[in-house]
């Protein structure tokens, strides 16, 4: 079987996994304890903070360990927009539909259940979201704008440090997800120049269940989970020391080797976007051609089912995606692949295809060799 579907999520790097291990049964202490096993595990965690503190050049202080990239999302919308609004009254909150749905259906409720009111974005023809797009949506009365740094389903990077300038310009909190561009994007806050910004580790080899929200000093929450005072009394609970230590070691080996690892997929990329197009008719990319994730790649077929290209590929040896989130039942195109404007007897045969570190060039020919063949066979199968 031949993984590539690392957008999805990645196995966790052996040095991650090491790094995690003595916090689980040795160094198992409550970090919010006075006694030393505690002190042990506060170590633990203030040292992890300043680890992903150091990569994203900001203070320990402004980081809040979460239990995932959603949890992110959450906490940067819906804490946000509450507490700014709180202050100034104001209520437009500005977001597009190329969002994952951690941040677009957290919008959605922020506008059904607490009176906010939200604006889509409009998005390029590459599922960008061009600075006059902001421009043009910005008014008095917005508190917050939420855009992805790099989209997980078409693999588009967003020009963030131009869009976050904006936000500032006009009094606006800027808030970008940046779970799937941290792999392999700097995710400087100082050069992005954002207020608030999501992470999650199992995008970047670290485990799956633990995540991180960047909180520029002076930015108000209001918390998400109620309890303890742990993370600056913005997210209760006793932290997850073995999983925020494995967060930690992954994001620092990401930003350390992120040139060998651009370097070892993008050609791999390269090639499979040039093969893809060439070899299979009525197949087109989606997503920018140049300004997108070095390990993504990916197309819509005409007249394919999505999931049932998926199933053949799987059956073949192949671990790919459609790149939306929807498995079963009657199939609907993805929001994502629809705002680009593509009709839909194409945008349901979506394939995604992303590279990681035990990605081969072996891998990518037998995948090239595959792919036009099951094209054919989902397209002969195909119900009009
Ligand atoms: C995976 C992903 C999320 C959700 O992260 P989890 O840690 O799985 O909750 C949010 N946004 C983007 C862009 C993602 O790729």
């Amino acid at each position: 079987m031949i993984y590539l579907d690392y957008a999805a999520t990645t196995p966790v790097d052996s040095r991650v996994f090491d790094a995690m291990l003595p916090y689980f049964r040795e160094s198992f202490g409550n970090p919010s304890s006075i006694h030393r096993f505690g002190q042990k595990a506060e170590a633990a965690v203030d040292a992890a903070r300043e680890k992903v503190a150091a990569v994203l050049h900001c203070k320990p202080g402004e980081i809040i360990f979460t239990s995932c990239g959603s949890e992110s999302d959450n906490l940067a919308l819906r804490g946000a927009a509450i507490a700014k609004r709180n202050v100034t009254g104001k209520k437009w909150i500005l977001t597009s539909k190329t969002e994952h749905h951690a941040v677009s259906k957290t919008a959605q409720q922020l506008e059904k259940e607490y009176g906010f009111l939200l604006e889509w974005l409009d998005v390029d023809e590459y599922g960008a979201i061009r600075p006059i797009s902001l421009n043009k949506a910005v008014c008095t009365d917005t508190v917050l704008a939420s855009v992805m740094f790099a989209n997980n389903e078409i693999g588009t990077i967003n020009p963030i440090p131009e869009l976050a300038a904006i936000a500032r310009a006009n009094n606006i909190l800027f808030h970008t997800d940046a779970v799937q561009a941290a792999a392999y994007l700097d995710v400087n806050v100082e050069k992005l120049g954002v207020d608030l910004m999501s992470l999650g580790g199992h995008k970047f080899y670290g485990p799956k269940g633990v995540g991180a929200l960047y909180v520029r000093n002076g930015t108000e929450l209001i918390p998400q989970m109620t309890g303890g005072g742990q993370e600056s009394s913005l997210r209760a609970g006793t932290q997850n020391v073995p999983y925020i230590v494995g967060f930690a070691v992954a994001l620092q080996l990401a930003m350390e080797e992120r040139d060998a690892r651009i370097a070892h997929v993008q050609p791999l990329r390269d090639h499979i976007i040039g093969e893809v197009l060439e070899t299979i008719s009525d197949s087109k990319l989606t997503g920018h051609p140049e300004s997108r994730l070095p390990n993504h790649a990916s197309f819509v077929f005409k007249d394919v089912d999505g999931n049932l290209l998926l199933q053949l590929l799987d059956s073949a040896g192949f671990a790919c995606s459609s790149g939306s989130a929807c498995k079963t039942g009657n199939p609907e195109p993805s929001e994502v692949i629809t705002s680009l404007g593509t009709p839909r007897n194409w945008a349901l045969g979506s394939l995604r295809i992303t590279l990681g570190v035990d990605s081969s060039p072996a891998h990518v020919d037998e995948f090239l060799k595959t792919l036009p063949i099951l094209v054919e066979k989902a397209r002969g199968l195909h119900q009009r």
